[in-house]
């Protein structure tokens, strides 16, 4: 029993993915349905084919791809109408536990909620810091709740351009508050900002910004700050936290919202502090209608998207051209090894576009 080799028993892992979800997922048929069939299933707020349909934007086969556009474009008349909200922090700030407190106030609200993700380190390690366990489980149930992970594979551009498609079918689908759920320590802020309306930070008292790998631009883009684990011997901390931070957000030049960013504490374990974050979020929202800011973002972010899509579109067909796979290894070698340079490669590569 004493023995060093004695291997303790540890304690029960959570499985991979919400079980609910690996059951809808599953469903996924051999072959795809016809877009009306999708459609329709949207429309009805039909979670499955809901589900189903996402899965076809996140395909790389051409003929899924082409029906994912189809898709996004009959949904776009029917999309527009909610709140879409990014919420960011550095992993252990407390973002899932916030999604479930502020998701389930939302909810008792009146809402329909649709939780997203856009998680730059699944394309690189296919292992996630967001999603890859049961979490939020009180949301996952909750059937005015409809929670998916973050798409992976591909460049951040490509992950950004699946979830802008989704946000659409679940738009049409009837949810009208979407959270966009991001790692505040990269690029992908900047790609959850461009397709959002309102932008949350999650951070705690105590730990200095460099601690908190916070860059300055991400506090520059958020229109609340949210202090958390605001309660317990830490509510004091917080508060001051909270002081430093409003003072901090002052010397920022105005946004061009017109809003002045807010500075509040939370504690999503208790759950208390979510009624003056939707009141914020509210505020904000009527504010920026009244004053236009929202019409122009929306149609800015448009253009944005457009371009994204192009660009997206243009790098998959031509990391996907079989020929060019087959060719880009050993154009990689040569000019390794300085038997071609560069910009041959390049254009020799390019040729076959
Ligand atoms: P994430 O990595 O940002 O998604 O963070 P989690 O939601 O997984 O939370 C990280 C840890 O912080 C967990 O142990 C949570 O129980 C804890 N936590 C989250 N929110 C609060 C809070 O409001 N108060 C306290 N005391 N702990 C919290």
């Amino acid at each position: 029993m004493d023995s060093a080799l004695t291997v303790n028993q540890g304690v029960p892992q959570p499985p991979d993915i919400n079980p609910r979800a690996r059951d809808i997922i599953k469903k996924k048929p051999g072959k795809s349905l016809a877009v009306p069939v999708y459609l329709e299933g949207i429309r009805s707020g039909d979670v499955p084919l809901l589900a189903q349909s996402i899965t076809l934007i996140e395909s790389t086969l051409e003929e899924d791809r082409k029906k994912a556009r189809e898709l996004v474009s009959a949904c776009l008349p029917l999309s527009g109408n909610s709140v879409r909200i990014g919420i960011t922090g550095v992993p252990g700030v407390g973002k899932s536990t916030f999604i479930e407190a502020f998701g389930q106030y939302i909810i008792s609200a009146g809402h329909k909620l649709a939780v997203l993700a856009i998680d730059p380190s699944s394309e690189r390690t296919k292992g996630s810091i967001l999603g890859d366990k049961t979490r939020m489980e009180t949301l996952a149930n909750n059937p005015r709740a409809f929670i998916r992970p973050s798409p992976s594979g591909g460049t951040l551009g490509g992950v950004a351009r699946k979830t802008r498609e989704t946000i659409i079918l679940c738009e049409a689908a009837g949810y009208d508050t979407i959270f966009i759920e991001t790692v505040g320590v990269g690029q992908s802020e900047t790609a959850v900002h461009s397709m959002t309306d309102f932008f949350l930070l999650l951070m705690l008292a105590g730990a200095g910004d460099g601690l908190q790998g916070i860059k300055r631009g991400i506090m520059e883009m958020s229109d609340l700050l949210v202090i958390n684990k605001a309660d317990g011997s830490n509510i004091d901390n917080a508060r001051k936290a909270r002081a430093l931070y409003k003072g901090a957000l002052e010397l920022f030049p105005p946004p061009p919202s017109g809003w002045k960013p807010l500075a509040l504490c939370a504690s999503a374990i208790e759950g208390t502090g979510m009624k003056t974050i939707l009141e914020a979020v509210e505020e904000y929202m009527r504010q920026v209608k009244e004053n236009g800011y929202f019409q122009t973002r929306r149609a800015e972010q448009a253009v944005y998207w457009m371009r994204e899509s192009i660009d997206d579109y243009l790098l998959s067909r031509f990391y996907d051209n079989p020929r060019i796979k087959g060719r880009l290894s050993e154009m990689e070698r040569k000019v390794r090894e300085g038997e071609t340079d560069s910009f041959s490669a390049a254009s020799e590569l390019l040729k076959h576009l």
